[in-house]
């Protein structure tokens, strides 16, 4: 039996230098991308390859989902007519108290399951919480690890509504470091959960960490208006200028949303090399606002796509948020042409990769990279007829179309479902630690969890 293995599609989107494919195929073996191009060809280097799929569906490189928090993997459908800081105050921070590494790790097979069967190989979380001395984060890259995802984990600090002694929450974030290190797929960014939530001691520590340590920083930069106004009276200045003046925009920076920026505001952030991520579902429930996503792109800014946690998407679908960038900016602009299927798939795969600097591993399917491929079946109606597989994969696909995916080589999705997990099962397990978390947190106003434990 070969080591090789092939994946078949009636159209191949490499996102890469080879472009996009009629009957193609991807070539991979020892997890690396070893050739792409038409099925015959393919067929011809690799005989004894096992070929899955056939002259139907999409294959495509695996979705990044560039921002989400694992630490509200418990916590969806609460709070929908609350605008973000209500949102915060109500639900997020009195959770974040209470939660625990067990409600970390199960949460995070939770959603790690949902982001798999939505077509994402790779997630940017940021796991945000301050129940002290729990070292709660490290559990997301334990239930990451265990679903076979690939990542990024950072811990969100934050400590102005919550004190928290600084030296825990460096603790924390070396902690976390220490345990990304010894994962073979999970990478490590400290967090800034907001430069706003942040107490002018710990974001001075935080910027100076990350410069000693050469690590990579992610923040939410510039999501409401009102976090604006607080910056100037705080500070006389956004939180956009408050990075800078700290020295954020001197590391490898990936900031989510960037709603609220100025002109000269993207201009700083473009010259130092900042990315975005980009949340349109979350944008629109929290009712936030809308990202001027082409013109950050235009000043040469990598822009990702995130569904943003599980309590402000509430879902992590990456297909439902890829359409949502595009329809978002066509109806906020009146112009069909203000950001196109072919912008937001490049934005959920190769951009995405770029905005989290893993764009040497993954991103596009080309020799040399990682084998992170995602197979959309062509026997359901969405990709039946394909017209302009861009199109259709952005505007028809759904969940249900996603047939295969295979994370370093290594398929963890075969026809639409969990290769090592009982779906099931992960239900299962989440659910008393969610009607805990309901409990702990005060939250029964928020959930019917609560009323049927009675
Ligand atoms: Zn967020």
């Amino acid at each position: 039996m070969s080591e090789v293995g092939v994946v078949r599609g009636g159209h191949l989107l490499t996102m890469g230098p080879a472009g996009d494919l009629e009957d193609g195929a991807v070539a991979f073996a020892h997890g690396e991308v070893l050739a792409v191009g038409p099925f015959a060809e393919i067929a011809g280097r690799y005989p004894d390859a096992a070929v899955v799929g056939d002259d139907r569906g999409v294959v495509l490189p695996g979705l990044v989902n560039a921002h989400t928090h694992l630490s509200e993997a418990l916590l969806c459908g609460m709070g929908e007519d609350l605008s973000l800081l209500e949102w915060l105050a109500a639900i997020i921070t009195p959770a974040g108290r209470h939660l625990t590494r067990e409600m970390a790790r199960t949460g995070a097979m939770l959603k790690g399951a949902e982001l798999l069967l939505s077509g994402v190989t790779c997630v940017n979380d940021m796991f945000c919480h301050t129940s002290q001395g729990s070292l709660a984060s490290l559990g997301a890259v334990d239930g990451l690890e265990a679903m076979g995802l690939r990542g990024v984990v950072a811990f969100g600090a934050e400590d102005a509504v919550d004190p928290l002694p600084v030296a825990d929450v460096l603790a924390e974030h070396h902690a976390l470091a220490e345990r990304c290190a010894a994962s073979r797929l999970i990478g490590f960014r400290l967090g800034v959960g907001t430069v706003l939530g942040q107490t002018d001691e710990l974001l001075r520590a935080s910027a100076a960490e990350a410069r000693a340590n050469g690590w990579a920083v992610h923040t939410h930069l510039a999501e409401v208006k009102e976090e604006v106004v607080q910056a100037r009276l705080r500070w006389g200045e956004t939180t956009v200028g408050r990075a800078g003046s700290v020295g954020l925009l001197e590391v490898p920076l990936l900031a989510a949303h960037c709603v609220w920026v100025h002109t000269d505001e993207i201009v700083a952030l473009a010259r130092a090399g900042a990315a975005v991520a980009h949340n349109p579902v979350a944008n629109m429930i929290l009712a936030s606002g809308v990202c001027p996503v082409p013109a950050l792109r235009q000043a040469g800014i990598p822009v990702a796509i995130g569904t943003d946690g599980p309590a402000s998407n509430d879902s992590q679908n990456m297909l439902e948020a890829v359409k949502a960038a595009a329809l978002l900016q066509k109806v906020a602009r009146l112009d069909p042409r203000a950001l196109t299927a072919g912008d937001v798939l490049a934005m959920a795969t190769v951009e995405g990769a770029r905005a989290l600097g893993l764009d040497e591993l993954i991103g596009s399917l080309e020799p040399g990279k990682r084998a992170d491929v995602v197979r959309l079946r062509g026997d359901r109606p969405g990709l039946a007829n394909v017209h302009d597989p861009r199109q259709q994969v952005v505007y028809c696909a759904s969940p249900a179309d996603v047939a295969d995916v295979w994370v370093d080589g290594i398929r963890r999705v075969a026809d639409g479902r969990l290769v090592d997990h009982d779906l099931a099962a992960l239900v299962e397990a989440s659910r008393p630690l969610a009607a805990d978390l309901v409990t702990r947190a005060g939250l029964e106003d928020f959930s019917r969890l609560a009323v049927r434990r009675e």
